[in-house]
């Protein structure tokens, strides 16, 4: 998911944040997939 106006990501458990960079890099090699914040508020 993604924090928007920072431009920093975290894991849904929020264990692990990154900036937006690192994400481009993970997101690969671990799968991660963006959501915003609304969707894990269900
Ligand atoms: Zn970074």
């Amino acid at each position: 998911m993604t924090n928007i106006e920072c431009e920093f990501y975290c894991t849904k458990d929020m264990r692990w944040w990154v900036c937006k960079d690192c994400f481009e890099d993970f997101k690969d090699k671990f799968g991660w997939t963006v959501k915003s914040a609304d969707e894990l508020l269900d």
